[in-house]
C-alpha cells in the first residue's frame, strides 16, 4: 500500500505560492534560488561577518553553479564571531540560544532568533509532528522546556494547533517517574532523544512494568541508531520516526514521512547541499558527504553554506509517498565521528552504536581509543553483558582487520542518563 504523501509537501507548495497538486522540482528550485539571492544581499548589507567575508564575491545569482562558488561558514566562525552575524537590533531579537560548546575552547556558541524565525519553527513542528500525531493524541515531549522559545516551548505549542496535548515533561531525570507519567497520562506519542527512550523502553521491560500503548515515538536531537528504532518498536509496538536538525538550523531540519526513506527537508526555509568533506566540492546526488545548509527565510541570524559536521547523502529517485522534496539519508556520524584505525581502516560511531544497541541491556557507552586498543565504557542494566560487547565488537570488520584489542568496563545502572555517547582519541 503506498504511503500517504509527507504533509511537509503541500505545506511548502504554499508557502512558495503553488498549488500543492502542481509543485514541481522546477518551481521549487526556482524559489531557493531567488531566497538564496535575497539571503546574500540581506547579508552583505547587514551582517558584519558577511559584509567582510563576501567581499569580491559575485553579488548576483544566475545559477546554482554560482552559490557554490561562495565561501563556507564553520562553527568555529559562529562561535568566536556569533554578533557578527546578527542582520536585527537588540530589540527585534527574541530569544538567543546558548549552546553547550563542552569539550572545545573559547565562547559558546550563540544563536539569535527574531520572533518570526521562531514563529517559523513551530510552524514546520505543526506540520511535521501531524506525519504522525492527531488531535486528541496525548505527547510526551522529553526535551527542555522549561524557558519561553525552548525547544520543548515551541513543540508543545505546535502540538496546540493540532489539537494534540503536549507534555512537559523534560529530560528523563528518574526512569520510574517517567514510567508513571506515560501511563497516568495514557500518552499516546512520545518525542525525545535516543538512548534516554531507549533507557525507558529497557527499564520498563526489567521492572514489568505494564507496556504503554503508544502509536509513535519521534527520536530526535541526536543521531539515531537502527538498533535503537528496533529495539523500541519491538518492545512498545509502535512506530519511530527519525526527525534532523539542529539549533543552527532554526531546530527543525527534516522529518521521516510514513514511508520512512529519509528525511524530507524543510526545503522553504533550507537549502541544503552535500559536499566532499575535504575538497569543499558538492557530491552527485546519491554520493556520501558532508550535509552544508543556508537559511532562506531566517532575519535575525542568516547562515550561508553554514557547514555542519554531519555525514549523509541526497536519496536519488522520488520518495514512495510520492513527494517531490528532496530526502536526506539518516545521518548516522559527524565528520569527526569516527576513529581512524591501523593500516587504514576506519571504525565510525554508527558502527558501535548498531553493535551495542543490539545488545539487550546496554544503555550507553563511551568510546576511547589508545595506543593499547580501544576500550569501552558502557552503561548497562548488568554487568554480565560485558562479555556479549567484547565479543561482538571484536568481530567488527574493521576491529578485526585492524587486529585491535577491546578491552570493555560495565557499570551497571537502571538510571537512564542523560549524556550522549562518545568517542575520544588518547
Ligand atoms: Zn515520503
Amino acid at each position: 500500500m503506498k504511503p500517504p504523501l509527507t504533509p511537509l509537501q503541500p505545506w511548502i507548495a504554499q508557502k512558495i505560492g503553488c498549488k500543492p497538486e502542481t509543485l514541481s522540482r522546477a518551481a521549487l528550485d526556482a524559489y531557493q534560488l531567488q531566497k538564496l539571492q535575497e539571503t546574500l544581499d540581506r547579508c552583505r548589507e547587514r551582517s558584519p561577518f558577511y559584509r567582510r567575508r563576501l567581499a569580491g564575491f559575485p553579488a548576483r545569482l544566475h545559477s546554482f553553479a554560482d552559490w557554490e562558488s561562495l565561501p563556507f561558514t564553520t562553527a568555529e566562525e559562529l562561535q568566536e564571531r556569533a554578533s557578527a552575524f546578527v542582520c536585527v537590533s537588540q530589540s527585534e531579537v527574541e530569544r538567543v540560544v546558548t549552546l553547550d560548546t563542552s569539550g572545545t575552547t573559547g565562547p559558546a556558541k550563540r544563536l539569535f532568533f527574531t520572533a518570526a524565525d521562531q514563529e517559523l519553527t513551530r510552524d514546520f513542528f505543526h506540520q511535521g509532528m501531524s506525519t504522525f500525531t492527531e488531535a486528541g493524541d496525548r505527547v510526551l515531549i522529553l526535551l527542555p522546556c522549561e524557558r519561553p522559545g525552548s525547544v520543548g516551548d515551541l513543540l508543545d505549542q505546535a502540538l496546540g494547533r493540532l489539537g494534540a496535548r503536549g507534555i512537559r515533561h523534560g529530560p528523563v531525570a528518574g526512569v520510574a517517574e517517567t514510567l508513571k507519567v506515560i501511563l497516568q497520562e495514557e500518552v499516546t506519542v512520545v518525542v525525545g532523544v535516543p538512548v534516554q527512550v531507549l533507557g525507558l523502553v529497557r527499564s520498563a521491560a526489567a521492572r514489568q512494568f505494564p507496556r504503554p500503548h503508544l502509536k509513535s515515538v519521534l527520536l530526535t536531537t541526536d543521531h539515531v541508531p537502527d538498533a535503537i528504532v528496533r529495539a523500541v518498536e519491538a518492545a512498545w509496538r509502535c512506530t519511530v520516526f527519525n526527525h534532523y536538525g539542529m539549533t543552527e538550523m532554526g531546530l527543525g531540519g527534516g522529518v521521516e514521512c510514513a514511508a520512512r526513506e529519509g528525511y524530507h527537508l524543510r526545503e522553504a526555509d533550507l537549502y541544503v547541499e552535500v559536499v566532499d568533506p575535504q575538497t569543499g566540492e558538492p557530491v552527485a546526488d546519491g554520493q556520501p558527504g558532508e550535509i552544508v545548509f543556508t537559511t532562506l527565510t531566517r532575519q535575525a541570524m542568516p547562515l550561508i553554506r553554514y557547514r555542519t559536521g554531519d555525514m549523509s547523502r541526497f536519496l536519488p529517485g522520488a520518495c514512495s509517498c510520492g513527494a517531490i522534496l528532496r530526502r536526506l539519508e539518516k545521518v548516522r556520524f559527524r565528520r569527526t565521528g569516527r576513529f581512524a584505525l591501523p593500516d587504514g581502516y576506519f571504525l565510525t560511531i554508527a558502527d558501535l552504536d548498531e553493535a551495542l544497541f543490539g545488545l539487550d541491556g546496554v544503555l550507553d557507552f563511551a568510546a576511547t581509543l589508545s595506543a593499547g586498543g580501544l576500550q569501552l565504557a558502557v552503561r548497562a542494566e548488568r554487568q554480565e553483558v560485558g562479555e556479549a560487547v567484547r565479543r561482538k565488537v571484536s568481530s567488527l570488520p574493521a576491529i578485526s582487520a585492524a587486529d585491535l584489542d577491546v578491552a570493555v568496563s560495565v557499570q551497571a545502572e537502571a538510571v537512564n542518563p542523560a549524556g550522549k555517547r562518545r568517542m575520544t582519541y588518547v
